[in-house]
């Protein structure tokens, strides 16, 4: 796979996790509970963690929030995770972080809203209380962007100025000048305030595909900072993955990003991690970071009669999410390991060969066994009621034999894993 030139920013420490050029791209989440209610706050990033998010932001809107923030911290590092946690500021993030600086230390990042910080004054005095704040505690920011909350007051005084020009430009195109200038002025002041450049994250988020590429390819033409990646409200289900892939895809693909956050909305019941796998599916589909092994299926076709290969492909795909928490810490390298299940003989065999193991079914008329092929060999021929049954013995064969302590995982692979 042709490496990604990366484009190079000041790389920002948010508790012990890298965020700039010279880190992997990294996946972060946000909770949906109250934060004030520390268990549930605190199983939620649990498992966002477990899921392999390696940030995960909680709303801090309220005293209570504030209070609970330190209990969740500790919580968290109770049941063995110490996932970095970032507070979610809005409005009233200077009063919080003032009244409570258990929260404020407790805190591994602050998101401070430069659009909803100072509603209703002409000075940033708010703003600049939040950036004195992360400086007297030693905290990294960022100074996220949104075009739902963005500054009114810039943007009217942008609109007036593109107003009196020559040639005005498009609203569009002054919308995300505006978003671009709030966070680079934002940015710039927070530095005269005290903060240095490798303690700011910028983002500037909009809900349109096409508008987010280009407000991050300005943002990010004109500063070094880390940037965090995000299509913003990017909606539920398969709507909001694709929209979010369609965004973040050409700017990764153009080097830009240093952390991303997909924005799914949930089902009222769904699994909050979903955005996270979302994430980690992008980067992997992009060949910038493996998460998890890949099972190449074909869709399938009037050559296959039965959705026995759709059982299996399923199966396999189940078996791995299972597998991985504990195949994570005893095989390292096995987030590399590609697999195939394909429904015929036309491109099973081929696609087969492509992958460390690969199983090709039976289609209409063909005979009724399953070639299966280990790095590229014919190697057996399963046939009989127990296909899926042998062929994850095969799989948990190779998992063990080939990343395990004795396996073929070389050194270089094992020290990636652990930095990561
Ligand atoms: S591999 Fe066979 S079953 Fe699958 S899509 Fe191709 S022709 Fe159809």
């Amino acid at each position: 796979m042709p490496s990604i030139d990366r484009r190079q920013s000041v790389t920002v420490n948010i508790g012990g996790v890298l965020v700039g050029s010279s880190a992997p791209v990294v996946v972060q989440s946000m909770t949906n509970t109250d934060t004030a209610d520390i268990e549930s706050t605190v199983q939620q990033v649990a498992a966002l963690a477990r899921a392999g998010s390696e940030m995960v932001r909680i709303t801090v809107n309220n005293d209570e929030a504030a209070k609970a923030v330190p209990y969740i911290v500790e919580g968290l590092a109770k049941k063995g995770w110490n996932t970095p946690i970032i507070g979610d500021f809005h409005y009233n993030g200077h009063q919080l972080l003032t009244k409570y600086p258990e929260c404020a230390q407790a805190l591994s990042k602050y998101r401070i809203n430069p659009g909803n910080v100072s509603i209703g004054r002409k000075d940033d005095d708010n703003f600049r209380t939040m950036v004195e704040c992360a400086v007297k505690n030693q905290k990294p920011v960022r100074i996220g962007v949104n075009w739902g909350s963005l500054d009114q007051a810039l943007l009217t005084k942008m609109m007036d100025e593109n107003s009196k020009l020559a040639q005005p430009l498009e609203t569009r195109d002054v919308m995300l000048e505006t978003m671009v200038r709030s966070a680079l002025d934002n940015a710039a002041a927070a530095e005269s305030y005290g903060l240095r450049r490798d303690q700011i994250i910028l983002s500037a988020k909009v809900s349109g595909v096409r508008d987010l590429i280009d407000v991050y390819k300005e943002l990010a033409g004109r500063c070094d900072h880390a940037l965090h990646l995000g299509l913003t409200e990017a909606g539920m289900g398969m709507k909001g993955i694709v929209a979010s892939t369609a965004g973040l895809a050409p700017l990764l693909l153009s080097g830009i990003g240093d952390t991303i956050r997909v924005s799914l909305t949930p089902t009222p019941d769904g699994d909050r991690s979903e955005e996270v796998r979302c994430g980690q599916q992008i980067l992997q589909a992009l060949g910038i970071r493996s998460f998890t092994p890949q099972v190449t299926s074909c869709p399938g076709c009037g050559r296959t009669t039965s959705t026995y290969f759709q059982m299996l492909a399923e199966q396999v795909t189940n078996y791995i999410t299972e597998s991985m928490p504990e195949w994570k810490l005893n095989y390292p390298g096995v987030e590399e390991m590609k697999l195939a299940v394909m429904g015929c003989i036309v491109n099973g065999p081929g696609e087969s060969k492509h992958a460390n193991i690969g199983i090709s079914l039976p289609g209409t008329f063909e005979d009724p066994v399953a070639p299966v092929y280990i790095d590229g060999k014919l190697a057996k021929t399963l046939r009989g009621d127990d296909i899926v049954g042998e062929f994850q013995v095969i799989l948990d064969d190779y998992v063990k034999s080939h990343y395990g302590a004795n396996g073929s995982a070389t050194k270089a692979k094992v020290e990636e894993f652990v930095v990561l």
